[in-house]
């Protein structure tokens, strides 16, 4: 890693890892293979990654320590309910890692909105959930968890969920129906708030303007 390069921050390992380093690719960025490393080197342009769990990437965005990342909406709309100062800006919808942020109910139930109003929702997504119960003016318990949110249900912790669904097997399997949407999510290329140095500046505008090119002949 070096200093007079673009910093960018992508998910190490996970549903996004694949798609953003195949968006690299094909705006014809070659990374040099890795194993293991926290950090991989562009061969061809004068870009670093920093490979990192999704979660952390708003945080090295918005202090700058990477000028880009690749994340999903999900991530980044939590992190900036938290820290409204950040500043990070999304540049462009990637297209791939598309999701649900949604209420889900037990599938025996007779949902209604009103079902919600004094309830208990359990979520990894406490800033998100709790806009939208605002935004529809209900207002209920958040109960926090870092995963396995469908069980809680089960476990008597909540009656409610909030959680990201793509296909809703997992929710089907542990006895749940999504019955509201509070997020459509996918993923984004975001830049720091900070200011970048004008080297970085101009290969960050080169790599937008590739990025663009990509997306427009995928859409
Ligand atoms: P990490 O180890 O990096 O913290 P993670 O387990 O939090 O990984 P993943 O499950 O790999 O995250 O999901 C990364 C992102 O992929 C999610 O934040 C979301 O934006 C997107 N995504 C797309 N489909 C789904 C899905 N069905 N469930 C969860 N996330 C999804
Ligand atoms: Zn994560």
């Amino acid at each position: 890693m070096s200093i007079d390069r673009l910093q960018m921050a992508i998910q190490k390992s996970g549903r996004l890892s694949d798609q953003s380093r195949g968006l690299l690719k094909s705006a014809g960025i070659k990374i040099q293979a890795n194993k293991g490393q926290l950090t991989a080197r562009a061969t061809n342009f004068p870009l670093d990654l920093m490979l990192v769990r999704d979660d952390d990437i708003p945080t090295f965005v918005a202090d700058g320590v990477c000028e880009l990342g690749i994340v999903g909406e999900n991530v980044l709309g939590e992190y900036a309910l938290g820290r409204p100062e950040a500043g990070i800006e999304i540049l462009a919808r990637l297209g791939f890692g598309r999701c649900s942020l949604k209420i889900a109910a037990p599938q025996e139930e007779e949902f209604d909105l009103s079902n919600l109003e004094g309830s208990r929702i359990a979520t990894s997504y406490p800033l998100l959930t709790k806009k939208w119960l605002a935004d529809q003016g209900i207002s209920a318990e958040i109960v926090t968890m870092r995963g396995a949110v469908e069980l809680a249900p089960r476990l008597g912790i909540a009656s409610y969920i909030c959680d990201l669904v793509s296909t809703g097997q997992t929710l089907e399997a542990n006895g749940l129906k999504p019955v509201q949407t509070v997020l459509e999510s996918e993923a984004v290329l975001v830049r720091t708030g900070r200011e970048i140095v004008p080297d970085h500046a101009a290969a960050l505008d080169q790599l937008k303007t590739r990025i663009d090119g990509v997306i427009q002949t995928s859409e």
